[in-house]
Parts: C-alpha cells; structure tokens; sequence
C-alpha cells in the first residue's frame, strides 16, 4: 500500500469542475481505497509562459497501485479532461503530478525513472504545492525542514 501526494491544477475553462472530475475519476479507479483533498487555492501562473490564474490543491490518495501505474492512471485521467499537450509549462484543463510517495511504514518512496520521478523535483520551490501540502499533511518534513518553516521562506523571498 502506498499514500500519494499527487499536485492538482487547472487554469483552462471551468476550473473547479475539472479539480471535482479528477476526484472523482480517482475515487472510482480500482486499487484506490481512500481519496482526500486539500482546500483549491488559486496562485499565478508559474513560469515563462503567459496564461490566466491557477486553481491548485493536493489530494491524498491511498493505494495500493504501483507508482508507474499511478502514473498511468493519472495520464488516462488527463486526457478524459481534454488535456492538450501542446505548449510546456502552457494552459491546460487538468495536470496531475505525483508530488511524493510513502510506503505503509512512512518511508518515503523515490522513483527515478524516465517517465516518472518523485519526489517531483520542484515541489520544494513551490508555494503552491506547498500551501496545500500542509493543509493535509502538516508534520511534513523534507531533508530535516519541517514543512512550515520552508513556507516562511518562501513567503519571505516572494514578497
Ligand atoms: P512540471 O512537472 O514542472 O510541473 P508539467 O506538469 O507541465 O511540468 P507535463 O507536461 O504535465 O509537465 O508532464 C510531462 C511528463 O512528466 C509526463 O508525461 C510524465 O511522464 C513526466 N513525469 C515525471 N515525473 C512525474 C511526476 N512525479 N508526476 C507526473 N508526471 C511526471
Ligand atoms: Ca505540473
Ligand atoms: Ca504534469
């Protein structure tokens, strides 16, 4: 059994109802045993590209699906919502992006393969995977940074 901590986005057409149809896409998916989501947060686009506001959240999800399968899954679930793939870092309808993975003891679990790698390499630059990542998970640590005190420095570079 694994927890995931997969990142959720839109900022293309009716954004909630797409966060609201990638909840319940997973809480249908087979292997899915339990599905829970942070508060939505909207935050500016993120990176070179000009496009509108982002809703962003995470959802919490335990399986007992293997990480490239979850992957898999969250591709399929892409595409259900329209998902173009056509600019990098562009607009889009729906992206899902497995942020991190602990085992049933609460080790952490790293994949670094091609198609997948987690820790997902910016989650810790990002206020807005981090935002919500505490909401649902606040004893977060990483590399011995309690989750809270990473989000006071980010805080403090942003503004
Ligand atoms: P970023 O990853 O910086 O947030 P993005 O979400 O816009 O950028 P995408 O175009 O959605 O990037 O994803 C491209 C590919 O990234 C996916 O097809 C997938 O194979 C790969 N990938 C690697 N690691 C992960 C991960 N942890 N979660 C989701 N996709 C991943
Ligand atoms: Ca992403
Ligand atoms: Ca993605």
């Amino acid at each position: 059994m694994y927890t995931y901590y997969i990142g959720i986005g839109s900022n293309l057409g009716d954004r909630e109802n797409y966060l609201s149809f990638a909840i319940s896409e997973l809480t249908n998916t087979e292997g899915v045993h339990s599905v829970v989501h942070s508060s939505w947060i909207e935050t500016p686009p993120w990176g070179p590209v000009e496009q509108g506001p982002f809703l962003n959240g995470i959802v919490k999800v335990v399986s007992s699906i293997e990480p490239a399968d979850m992957l898999d899954t969250i591709l399929h679930i892409e595409r259900l919502a329209g998902r173009q793939r056509e600019i990098h870092w562009g607009p889009r309808t729906l992206d899902l992006d497995i942020v991190w993975i602990e085992d049933t003891q609460g080790y952490m679990v790293r994949v670094n393969e091609l198609r997948l790698v987690v820790p997902h390499p910016y989650f810790w630059e990002r206020l807005f995977v981090l935002e919500p990542l505490q909401e649902v998970y606040p004893d977060f640590l990483y590399q011995g940074v309690p989750i809270r005190v990473r989000l006071e420095e980010l805080r403090s570079v942003e503004s």
